[in-house]
């Protein structure tokens, strides 16, 4: 049926100004209202959530605002016959500088140039240390719009970049692709490894001892996928035992990031607060596909990201 009222959750805070978000839809011609918990549902109701919430399932479609919809449980929306929709396919330019921005740094000694700023230290590193990405290897695990955004833009830098997927097909900017039960061959090489794979069981703990025995001594490990794709531990114990060089993260097992994690104190880790998809036109870009899909309900096609 035709969506009537589109409400906007108020968990939406935790990503987008939950009153510009809901601006963002003053061009629709169906009442739309920012709403708490508690609320009641009925046909002919959307909602478009950060969380998940029991009185969801009456409404007629609901949207989850995040790219991962790893927190619902799909089950309960396919059981009741609710669609629920997530919002990946937009986060390929903001995923992606991040990651670039990540291993720029890492090359180049950005993190540490500012933390030796911090004391006001005019600081030399050791020769050996800065090095290009240009003509280094990336391992890109999971080729969809955050993979594929950092694979293109890595490309354009010069790398030379391999990836991981499900699909054996070839991927513009990624000559080599590898399947999932290959992984150790695939990054094996790799200076970098980005992690961009959704948290499913079957990627859970993806990346373990095993992977970081796999991997080069001086490669360093992006994870802006979910926090546990890595196995947070053996990450640790690979850091602290020099099994690899270092790592940006955006995601973790828990977060926020514990203050007594010892992921904090190493000096060739990068830690951004899962901050991949945030930036000053999050709202409208997530309000782009909750409207298309508002199209598509009206004009009876199927809806786009729908995952259950
Ligand atoms: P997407 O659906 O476009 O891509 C996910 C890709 O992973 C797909 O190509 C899928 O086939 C592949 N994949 C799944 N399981 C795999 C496996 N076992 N082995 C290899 N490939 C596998 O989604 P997306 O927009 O690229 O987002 C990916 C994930 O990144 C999301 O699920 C979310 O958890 C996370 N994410 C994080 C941020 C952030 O702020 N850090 C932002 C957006 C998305």
């Amino acid at each position: 049926s035709d969506i009537e009222r589109l409400y906007i959750h108020e968990s939406v805070e935790n990503v987008v100004p939950p009153e510009d978000f809901l601006a963002a839809f003053d061009d629709l011609e169906i009442p739309n209202e920012l709403v708490g918990d508690g609320e009641t549902y009925e046909d002919g109701d959307a909602v478009a959530t950060y969380v998940p919430r029991p009185e969801f399932l009456d409404a007629s479609w609901i949207h989850c605002i995040r790219a991962g919809h790893d927190a619902f449980d799909t089950r309960d929306y396919e059981n009741r016959g609710v669609p629920l929709t997530n919002t990946s396919g937009i986060h390929g330019a903001t995923v992606g500088e991040l990651a670039i921005g990540y291993m720029l740094s890492l090359s180049r000694l950005v993190h540490v140039y500012r933390d030796h700023q911090n004391e006001d230290d005019w600081y030399s590193p050791e020769y050996e240390r800065p090095f290009t990405v240009e003509n280094e290897q990336l391992c890109v695990v999971g080729l969809g719009t955050l993979g594929t955004g950092i694979a293109k833009r890595a490309d354009a830098l010069g790398m030379d970049v391999v990836g991981v997927r499900r699909r054996q097909e070839a991927v513009p900017g990624v000559p080599e692709v590898y399947p999932p039960d290959k992984l150790g061959d695939a990054i094996a090489e790799a200076r970098f490894v980005a992690l961009t794979v959704p948290h499913t069981p079957e990627t859970e703990s993806m990346i373990s001892d095993g992977e970081f025995e796999t991997m080069r001594d001086d490669a360093y490990l992006i994870n802006v996928g979910r926090g546990p794709v890595v196995d947070e531990a053996a990450l640790v114990e690979a850091l602290r035992s020099e099994n690899i060089a270092g790592a940006a993260l955006d995601v973790f097992e828990e977060e926020p990031l514990p203050a007594e994690s010892p992921l904090w104190d190493f000096e060739d880790v990068i830690i951004s607060p899962h901050k991949g998809s945030a930036t000053n036109r999050y709202h409208l870009d997530i309000a782009e596909v909750v409207k298309e899909n508002i199209e598509k309900i009206k004009h009876g096609e199927s809806l786009t990201n729908r995952v259950a």
